[in-house]
Formats: structure tokens, sequence, C-alpha cells
């Protein structure tokens, strides 16, 4: 992870401040992300897993009550509706965009759903526009894991301002303070209560106003972001440009379905994911590994559907079933990388490499 320049003397400056929590620093990168995503309010939290919590505890749901998601996310999806006390119901994803396929959550919404949680996964942004309505004519909330999506918009709308929108600023994220997390939303009040809740329920000193949690993010964590922030148009742009070299390079192999960015829709390239379908030349761990011996980097992100696994099996409130377009992904995925710094010659080593090894 490389930072851009600036970093390091904002941290310095927040260091020989003597006030490392929660300040100035963070209000400005609030301000930052409510615009980046088109929305009055940003809540900072200390890591994206607590906002998707959050966003899911100021929803005040009973019991029973159920959250509507997609089996194919990192783990902190359904740990989060875990947390917060409800109940976790899957819909099958689309194989155009890796996230819900609106279809599939209409069929998936019982008597006791009462929000939509959508992954945006990889940076790009699930169909909103089938998404909203369903949400509006079911009367459910919308919470947005936009974990992956920063910047990220659809029909010129950004993550995170179709409802709460939930982002991380982990490591590995395309805007990163080591650990940290951001909720958007345009609703006033449930604004208000995110606020309160992050900071133990208080909203005056010793004035507690429900049962919170210590939320906070810090100023030391918020002064890695702004300078990020300040070049993250430039950087998108290089992912973009990086994608398009891959999928220029990598199309027509027999067996290696790309991904793409849908019309509509700005994708911020978190990930750049092919399938390694069963026509290939090797399986997808193959080609991971033989990438690996050429020192080609890759990932897989997930390999399994969400819920597949011991801890899950049987827990009262993980309702599971049947995803055969989740359960094809999480066999053939693998990222490839796009991150800012690459170079051509780069993106090319890893061009010639895929079509070495599958033959093309
Ligand atoms: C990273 C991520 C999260 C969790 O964020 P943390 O900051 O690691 O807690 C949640 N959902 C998705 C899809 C993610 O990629």
């Amino acid at each position: 992870m490389r930072l851009p320049e600036g970093v390091e003397a904002g941290v310095l400056e927040v260091l020989r401040s003597g006030m490392l929590a929660q300040g100035p620093r963070v209000a400005a990168l609030e301000e930052a992300f409510a615009g980046l995503a088109g929305v009055s309010h940003a809540v900072a939290v200390n890591n994206g897993t607590t906002a998707l919590v959050a966003a899911v505890e100021v929803l005040d749901l009973q019991p029973g009550d159920e959250v509507v998601t997609s089996p194919f996310t990192f783990v902190a999806t359904l740990n989060a509706i875990l947390e917060a006390g409800a109940t976790v119901r899957f819909a099958d994803i689309a194989a155009a965009d890796f996230c819900v396929d609106p279809a599939a959550v209409d069929a998936a919404v019982t008597e006791r759903t009462r929000v939509v949680m959508p992954v945006h996964l990889y940076g790009q942004v699930a169909d909103m526009s089938a998404l909203s309505p369903l949400a509006g004519r079911h009367g459910l909330a919308v919470i947005e894991d936009a974990a992956q999506a920063v910047g990220a918009t659809f029909e010129g709308r950004g993550a995170g301002s179709f409802g709460l929108g939930c982002f991380s600023l982990y490591g590995t994220k395309n805007i990163t303070t080591g650990e940290g997390g951001i909720i958007t939303t345009d609703d006033d009040e449930l604004a208000d209560r995110l606020r309160v809740l992050r900071n133990q329920g208080m909203r005056a000193r010793y004035q507690y106003e429900m049962a919170g949690h210590n939320y906070r993010l810090t100023d030391l964590q918020a002064a890695l972001a702004l300078p990020q922030l300040a070049v993250y148009d430039e950087q998108v742009k290089r992912r973009k440009a990086n994608a398009a070299r891959l999928t220029e390079g990598l199309s027509g192999i027999e067996g290696l379905t790309l991904p793409v960015e849908l019309p509509g829709r700005s994708h911020v390239w978190h990930q750049y994911t092919v399938l390694v379908g069963s026509e290939a030349r090797v399986t997808r761990d193959e080609l991971s590994a033989a990438l690996a011996e050429r020192g080609v980097g890759s990932g897989v992100y997930y390999p399994r559907v969400v819920f597949d696994y011991d801890c899950y099996r049987g827990h009262p409130r993980v309702v599971t079933g049947e995803f055969p377009v989740a359960r094809r992904a999480a066999s053939e995925c693998l990222s490839l990388p796009v991150h800012p710094y690459l170079s051509d010659a780069d993106l090319d080593v890893v061009i010639e490499s895929v079509r070495t090894v599958l033959g093309a």
C-alpha cells in the first residue's frame, strides 16, 4: 500500500497537536465523504463492520426481523447483521455484476423482512434502479455495503446515497486509514442517532440516550485519509485505465469471463475479477498457482458462499438456501492486479502470463 504525498506531514501535525482522538480531522473526513457520496451526512466510525452494525441498529429492528443480503460477500456483511441481532436471509447474485439480483431479492422477501442490504462488490454499485423501487414497494430500508465502492456511481448517484451507505477504510480498501469506516445518509434523524450511538449513546457529557458503543475514529487515522481523498479522482482514473488495458489484452480467451462496467454505472475497480470456467485449459486454482510462479499476484474473493462454514451451519438466525450463481462465482473467481501503481509494463506481464497459462 502506497500513500500519497502529504500523509506523513498530516499525521505528524496531529501527533504534535497532542489531540489524537476524534476531532477536526474526523470532521473534515466526514465532510469529504458526504460530498463524495452526494449526501448531507457522513458519520465516521472505527471500521466498516461497525458501520454496518450501527446502520442496522439505528433502524430499531425487532427479534426475528430479517435483512436480505448477498451470499457472495466478505464475512463482515453477515457478521454485522448477526451482531446487530437481526436474522439474515440471502438472495442470489446476478452473473453480470456479482451483486444481489433484484428478482431474487423480491422472491426472498418475507413478512419479517425489514432491510435489503446490497453489497457493491468489487467497486460496482448493485442494480439500484430495480432495488430502490423494490425496497419502496415492500417498505424496506436500504443499507448499502459499499465497503469496496468508495466513489462509485449509479446513474449519476453516488454509492452510499440510496439509503444508509457503509464504507470501509481498512488497509486494503481504495481509501485507507488502516482501520476505519464511514456511514452516509441523507436522513437528518438517522445521522443524529448514529453520532450518538458511536459515542456510548452520549449526546452531552454523561447524558445517555441509548445503549451505545465506542465506535469512534481518531484524528490520527483521519489524517491518513485526507490526502488520499484529494487525489482519489486521479487514482480511480488509473484503476479504470488499468481495467481497460486488462480487458483489451485478455479478451477472446476460451473459458475466461471478464468483468464489465455496466451501462449507467461508474466502477471504481477495487478488484478486477475474472471467472475461470470449465472450458478453460486449467482450473482457477491452477491459474492462480501458475501466475504466482511467474511473480503475478492474484486473489480469490471469495472462495465459498459466505454462510458455507461450520460456524454458520444450523445458526438460528442464518437462513440458507441454494444460490447457484454465487456458488459458481465462488469456485471460478480470480482477482488480478488493477491497483493505481501498476505500470503498463506490469499490466502487460499480467496479460501475457494469463494468456500463456491458458494457452491463448
Ligand atoms: C472490507 C469489507 C467489510 C468490512 O470492513 P472492515 O473495515 O474490514 O470492518 C464489509 N463488507 C465488505 C464487502 C468488505 O469488503
